[in-house]
């Protein structure tokens, strides 16, 4: 199996439906977190995966509505036995601040607790965050309020690319995170600070060369039709709106 699951949908505030933005890579038995939101433990449970798969988390940038969960995701593995060790990724500015976040908790008392690697990548264009037997993922900084990164996903068993531009307006450096890539997941927040349009990512899917552009992180009350048809006006490829749940299937 080689997906992407996408665990929420929705821009900073949320509804019901649709959780905050995060996702999970699964490899094989072997998933990855990209952000961590909310209840993180019941996510996975509803997309059939076990917290003891999760072998790295990806933090894309210290927002609340990216990061939330991440103490509680921790807390709750520790409590489920977990003995295996965990990667957490990210830019310096992000990953100080997540090891500052469990602090606060005074995590140093819970006793045995499983070995947490925090690991901070350079803030450099494709700057290389993961590279292994399964996947290379490069990391580039991209245009949002404070440090934050997209992502680009290669697998090596069949040589499909993943790419996520994370929270950001548009940028050269999702245009090349996204470089012929078969799935471009956008975020589609609208026209502001540190976002992009829906036409906007139509035009990056475009200059990129994208075969598939999903919008996600937008607004919950967002009519999905409307969404797809303003991207489909400045990209001729198909355009679907992620929802909460939804399988990219990536075989
Ligand atoms: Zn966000």
């Amino acid at each position: 199996m080689q997906r992407v699951v996408i665990l929420g949908s929705a821009s900073a505030v949320s509804d019901e439906h649709h959780e905050n933005s995060h996702l999970l890579v699964q490899i094989g038995d072997r998933v990855i977190l990209v952000d961590c939101v909310g209840n993180p433990i019941v996510r996975l449970k509803k997309a059939g995966i076990h917290p003891a798969q999760v072998q790295e988390i990806i933090l894309t940038h210290f927002h609340p509505d990216h990061v939330s969960g991440f103490p509680l995701l921790l807390m709750d593995m520790w409590l489920m036995g977990r003995n295996d060790s965990l990667k957490v990724i990210g830019v310096a500015h992000t990953i100080e601040r997540a090891q500052k976040m469990m602090d606060l908790y005074e995590w140093d008392r819970w006793p045995n607790f499983f070995p947490v690697q925090f690991i901070a990548i350079e803030e450099q264009a494709m700057t290389p965050l993961l590279d292994d037997q399964d996947v290379l993922i490069l990391a580039s900084p991209v245009k949002h309020l404070l440090p934050t990164i997209g992502l680009r996903f290669l697998f090596k068993n069949n040589g499909k690319v993943f790419s996520y531009s994370s929270d950001t307006e548009p940028c050269q450096a999702v245009v090349e995170l996204a470089k012929d890539a078969d799935v471009l997941l956008h975020e589609a927040t609208g026209l502001s600070i540190g976002h992009t349009s829906r036409e906007q990512c139509g035009e990056i899917a475009t200059q990129a060369n994208a075969k598939l552009l999903y919008l996600t992180h937008y607004p919950p009350e967002s009519d999905p039709e409307v969404l797809r048809h303003q991207s489909q006006s400045t990209f001729a490829g198909p355009v679907v709106v992620a929802t909460d749940f939804l399988n990219i299937d990536l075989t």
